[in-house]
């Protein structure tokens, strides 16, 4: 039997600064508008909801910013992450392509979401900040938030989409542990929780909904702001650890990728691998083609449309130029959960419409049946979004085999499937419906945008 390749750096490896790829943009962000009166906001805008310091961070223009040391003492608890040559799938596969994948699913919270939480929980204690209200889809941002709130100090109080809630109990017990507050969404706790029962006393909540509850529950108090775990440019620029970790690893392995692969939700552990690298190519260093996998069942990227819309279902954000499905679309209730929002993040949005990145979709049982393969051959089970990644890979792999070429490819696997066994024992029991959205609420939901 072959073996895995596994290659690792040392403390003084994890990188100081975060990449911010807008330095490197042939175009500057579209503006992030005013929900009432449609014009640019400022940072005092935001100021109710986020510390001073993480909303530079979402207007900065400067390429590196340095991550603070208390911030890189709490990283290195698992960073950095290792990097595997996946010698064994590489052999199940007869495919003369060498597959790699960065292995995010050895932090405490199982995920890439601790590499932004704990950034967040410290800019918010530093600020003063006593306690953060957020979202959470499967529940792995609400149990990355309580690991850094409970390191830092903080009361975390997390909305937790109800589909979520209910099929995943142990996440739930993970948050409250770290002595988090869990809520199902929508409750009634918020006014916008109380809307949507009033119209729907059966919802299964979304993330758009949960993120309405958490903004409404955070600027009703003055001591508590709001943290989100995608999506946001400051988000994806503290997951670019990951990308410049594997870059440095690269050279330990005397390689380079010609494909960059990730999985995409909100886009931030698919930024966080892939633009260190794509930024190397915008600045004409080194060529590589960049791919964003995403559900079939919220297909954000490859087939909704690039506008001005909300983040939240209950339209309390601000308006963000993205690929959306509309935010009053509630995708149907598939088990990567984490895979289950409107919305893309901006950046990797502005990327996908000029043709920089290109975005795939795939059905969830070809996922599975996928991340089976992977689990068999490397002996990680992949988060059910993870098995996005996992299918394309070996997607590419197939097709090396094919045209007998022999390209590298890496790949993100964004977080282990530890508590998501429900998903894989409905995957061997045949019951993964491949249930399709339902076009006429993306339509609804679209016609439904602001017109700005
Ligand atoms: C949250 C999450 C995602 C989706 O979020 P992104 O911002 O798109 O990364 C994907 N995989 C895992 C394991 C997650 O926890």
């Amino acid at each position: 039997m072959t073996s895995q390749i596994k290659y690792l750096l040392t403390e003084a490896d994890i990188p100081k600064f975060w990449y911010n790829i807008v330095a490197d943009l042939p175009t500057p962000p579209p503006p992030v508008l005013h929900p009432g009166t449609g014009q640019p906001i400022g940072p005092e805008d935001l100021a109710p909801l986020f510390p001073m310091a993480i909303i530079q961070q979402e207007v900065s223009i400067e390429r590196e910013i340095e991550i603070p040391g208390p911030v890189r003492d709490v990283l290195k608890q698992w960073r950095p992450s290792p990097l595997y040559r996946a010698r064994r799938l590489e052999q199940s596969l007869d495919t003369p392509a060498r597959i790699y994948y960065k292995y995010e699913g050895i932090s405490p919270a199982g995920s890439h979401k601790p590499n932004t939480a704990v950034a967040q929980a410290f800019y918010n204690s530093e600020a003063g900040v006593r306690c953060i209200t957020t979202e959470t889809g499967a529940g792995q941002w609400g149990s990355a938030l309580a690991l850094a709130g409970s390191l830092f100090g903080l009361d975390i109080e997390v909305f937790m989409v109800k589909v979520s809630y209910e099929q995943k109990p142990y996440r739930r017990a993970f948050m409250e542990t770290f002595g988090a507050t869990c809520i199902a969404s929508p409750s009634n706790t918020t006014e916008a929780g109380r809307t949507i029962l009033e119209e729907n006393p059966d919802s299964t909540g979304s993330l758009g909904i949960a993120i309405s509850e958490a903004v409404e529950s955070a600027a009703q108090r003055e001591d508590t702001k709001y943290a989100l775990g995608s999506v946001l440019n400051h988000v994806l620029l503290h997951q670019t650890i990951i990308g410049q970790e594997a870059l440095k690893q690269f050279e330990l392995a005397d390689d380079y990728p010609d494909i960059v692969i990730g999985c995409t939700g909100g886009g931030s552990n698919f930024a966080g691998i892939a633009f260190p690298f794509l930024g190397r190519r915008l600045r004409g260093e080194q060529d590589v083609q960049i791919v964003a996998v995403e559900p079939a069942n919220c297909p954000t990227l490859t087939k909704g449309r690039y506008a001005y819309d909300f983040g939240d279902t209950a339209k309390l954000t601000p308006l963000v130029k993205m690929h959306t499905l509309g935010s009053g679309f509630v995708p149907p209730g598939f088990h990567a959960g984490g895979l289950r929002y409107h919305g893309m993040a901006p950046l990797v949005s502005q990327l996908a419409e000029s043709g920089a990145i290109n975005p795939r979709s795939y059905s969830q049982a070809e996922c599975f049946e996928a991340g089976v393969r992977f689990a068999k051959a490397e002996g990680i089970i992949p988060a059910p979004e993870a098995n996005h990644a996992v299918k394309a890979a070996i997607d590419e792999a197939i097709a090396c085999q094919r045209d007998g070429v022999a390209k590298a490819i890496l790949f993100n696997l964004c977080g282990h499937g530890h508590f998501d066994m429900q998903a894989y024992t409905d995957y061997f029991a045949g019951q993964l419906h491949d249930e399709t959205y339902d076009e006429s609420e993306v339509a609804m939901a679209l016609a439904g945008l602001p017109s700005v």
